[in-house]
């Protein structure tokens, strides 16, 4: 018996080999019809023998391309209409300019990986194999539609065996376009002191160089790696100081998950993610005996740890039981290195060597980064693996270029029901990165094809992305429109989370500027994407130095005290006092005295430096949140206690004031209670705050949705606790997914809120 469905799916299936997949499908059933694009996804009729379309049917989830994502496959049978063949018909979009994705870099898959160390096959040990599943992707695309010639790989040209494998449809390697091998494709060279030298196997070279100390280059998929054994003392130190800045804890690779497991706890649920097709950096808590230099990750209670990704480093740890230091190849935030010439110039005469590749690297992209946390895992840093996919929305938006924050910065694009953030562009606070922001920009727009109508900003006139938005708006004649840091944090989450009624939202960050002008940063908000009303906040506290107090968590922790004990602060029996110099003491008195320099806060971050400062553990940082962190890896989850705090009616505000906590802090350091003990009761606090604060807005308003986003929630014990007590009180609570909780969700709420507003404009 015959039979004819139309199918409709719904979802990520263009641009990532579903047409072919779907060809083969046909052959295989014997199926008569045809197949095209459609705004949402794939729309198609099959005809044929019914239990051959069911078969079909069924099988298009479960086998479906591996960059797909399908959200729902619709079905309708119809009469039968009696097609001769099979089609793949015009796209249905009307648009001239059809949506095209581009998948992003997909760690080496388990045939490649075989192949790779089978001496027998012609690819042995070939750094650059790969197939339809895996390889590079993002990295070396340079224009849409995605074919070789538009790749990096366009200079090598595939010799008779590569490319018979690639105009085979039942080959693994069908289309995959870096297709290569030893014969035709990218080699790598080893460079010592700048020099080229001849050695038969260079990754076989290179690991025999880091099992004796010595520190390198490698040069990877989207940048270049600094690496040295991650448990060799003299080598991390020395590395700490090629890197020369700060104290940020640097990630490891080790070639398996057994050797992960001697020194960190891995969950399940991280499991899954180390081995996934991304690969990403998964931050694991250390265990106590942990045999690796204490100056990756010190203060901090994880680790930074990744699996091979790419064929060559599977080769530079095959049996190697080494565990290296894998960080990017840059100076103190600036761009991660791409060009061999760069890395060359920078570098060579402070490294013992350099692992270099002929494959160059078009769109810069770090490692992602994601943070294993007991509810779910939080992402902290969106790039490679993950990056340029999008995120589906729930509904049909205009184009728009959001160019995101300062910090962590990305930038968001939007069109159909996509938002394509970018890769995690860094600090937008140097010339260097600025170029590289502007670059990666223009890059995105052309590989894309994007015409955005608007452009999103922040409030803030001083970030450099906000006069870049200013510029690009007068230069291309786009509507400019400003969407305050906050409402961007909650806009994002809800846009994950496909909301659309208004929301609680509780954005927790360090600074973001208000619509008073004031710096935010611990607030509670009425939101949609049009408008937000601020309901509550964190009470405003004086930053003695303004945003200076970011490096100087002691400074927060001075203003907090003050404002509890006036002038009889020198007097209190506690170490965070009884250390200071009598002179730092009468200026910030002075400063806060005499309001000099001593702008207003409600920032949630702050909060977290003073308590992090004043029980005695970080009082300077080399970078914000550093001292959270180390709050943070002390906390114990078994204690259930917390201090007191006030929330008092302000004019139409709620403002939670914490005098009350400092004072029992003070208390508990004077007794000598245990830093960790303080640090989980403040966490705890913190939870308890946020809980009440939702419970009086919900008592107003009826709203029971309330959605999480900030910085401050990469704090896992935090996000748990507050997650536990919300829940407790039957709230509905929404978190990020795809995107870090952190400045580089904001351009995805920009876009969001700019959608929202556009018939205004
Ligand atoms: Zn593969
Ligand atoms: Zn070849
Ligand atoms: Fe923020």
């Amino acid at each position: 018996m015959k039979t004819r469905k139309i199918i409709t799916i719904y979802g990520i299936v263009q641009g990532v080999g579903f047409r072919p997949y779907v060809h083969k499908g046909v052959q295989k059933y014997q199926l008569t019809g045809w197949i095209c694009n459609s705004e949402q996804g794939i729309e198609m009729e099959v005809e044929g023998e019914r239990s051959n379309v069911n078969g079909f049917i069924k099988k298009i989830k479960k086998n479906a391309p591996i960059l797909s994502m399908i959200e729902k496959v619709l079905v309708q049978e119809m009469p039968v209409f009696g097609y001769t063949d099979f089609k793949i018909k015009k796209s249905k979009t009307r648009e001239e300019n059809p949506l095209a994705l581009i998948p992003p870099d997909i760690s080496i898959c388990d045939d490649c990986l075989s192949e790779l160390l089978d001496p027998a096959d012609r690819r042995y040990r070939y750094p650059f194999i790969n197939c339809t599943n895996c390889g590079p992707r993002f990295t070396i695309i340079k224009e849409i539609p995605y074919d070789r010639e538009k790749t990096t790989m366009s200079n090598f040209s595939m010799c008779g065996k590569c490319n018979s494998e690639y105009i085979d449809i039942n080959n693994r390697r069908y289309h995959a376009q870096p297709n290569a091998c030893h014969d035709c494709g990218p080699q790598v060279s080893l460079y010592l002191k700048g020099k080229k030298i001849e050695v038969k196997e260079p990754v076989i070279e290179v690991q025999k160089r880091l099992a004796e100390g010595q520190i390198g280059i490698i040069k990877g998929l989207g940048g270049f790696h600094i690496t040295c054994d991650a448990a060799n003392l003299t080598a991390v130190s020395r590395l700490r100081e090629i890197k020369k800045r700060d104290k940020k804890p640097l990630a490891v690779m080790a070639e398996n998950i057994d050797l992960i497991k001697k020194i960190c706890h891995l969950s399940a649920k991280a499991k899954k993610i180390l081995t996934s097709k991304e690969k990403p950096i998964v931050l694991l808590k250390k265990k106590k005996k942990y045999y690796l230099s204490p100056e990756i990750a010190s203060d901090n209670s994880y680790l930074g740890v990744m699996l091979p990704y790419t064929p060559l480093h599977a080769i530079l740890l095959k049996d190697s039981n080494l565990i290296i230091v894998m960080t990017s190849a840059n100076f103190s935030d600036e761009p991660i290195i791409i060009k061999n010439n760069e890395a060359l110039d920078q570098l060579s005469d402070k490294v013992d060597f350099m692992l270099l590749h002929n494959r160059s690297i078009y769109n810069r992209c770090d490692d992602s980064v994601i943070k294993d946390s007991f509810s779910s895992p939080i992402m902290i840093r969106r790039a490679r693996g993950y990056a340029p996919f999008p995120i589906m929305l729930n509904k049909k938006v205009s184009q728009i270029l959001a160019v995101g924050p300062e910090e962590k910065n990305t930038v968001c694009f939007t069109r159909d029901c996509y938002a394509f953030p970018t890769q995690h562009l860094g600090d937008l606070k140097n010339q260097e990165n600025f170029v590289a922001y502007q670059e990666a920009i223009d890059r995105f727009i052309q590989v894309f094809r994007f015409k955005p109508k608007i452009i999103a900003c922040d409030l803030h006139p001083d970030y450099l992305s906000t006069s870049y938005a200013e510029m690009l708006s007068r230069k291309e004649n786009l509507i400019l429109c400003r969407v305050q840091h906050h409402h961007a944090h909650i806009a994002s989450c809800m846009a994950e989370n496909h909301l659309t009624e208004k929301v609680i939202g509780v954005s927790f960050d360090g600074t973001g500027l208000g619509d008073d002008g004031k710096i935010w940063g611990g607030e509670f908000l009425i939101a949609n994407y049009y408008d937000y009303k601020r309901v509550g906040h964190l009470k405003y506290q004086a930053m003695p130095g303004g945003e200076q107090v970011i490096h100087y968590p002691w400074r927060m922790a001075f203003s907090y005290i003050y404002s509890n004990y006036g002038s009889k602060i020198s007097n209190l029996d506690i170490g965070f006092i009884k250390q200071r110099k009598r002179k730092e003491i009468n200026l910030l008195e002075q400063m806060l005295i005499k309001n000099i320099n001593s702008p207003s806060t409600s920032s949630c971050g702050r909060l977290f430096d003073a308590v992090s400062a004043l029980i005695g553990l970080k009082e300077e940082v080399s970078f914000e949140g550093q001292a959270a962190i180390q709050l943070e890896s002390i906390c114990q989850s078994a204690l259930d206690d917390n201090y007191s705090f006030r929330i008092e009616k302000e004019l139409n505000k709620w403002i939670i004031n914490t005098e009350e906590m400092f004072r029992q802090i003070v208390f508990d350091l004077k007794n000598n209670v245990p830093k960790s003990t303080i640090a989980t009761k403040f966490h705890n606090t913190v939870a308890e705050f946020t809980t009440s604060m939702c419970k009086i807005i919900r008592e107003k308003t009826l709203i029971n949705e309330v959605v999480l986003s900030g910085g401050v929630f990469q704090n896992s014990y935090l996000l748990e606790q507050t997650i536990k007590k919300l829940k407790n009180n039957m709230f509905n609570i929404f978190i990020h997914k795809a995107m870090p909780p952190n400045d580089a969700c904001i351009s995805l709420g920009q876009a969001m809120v700019a959608n929202a507003k556009e018939n205004n404009f």
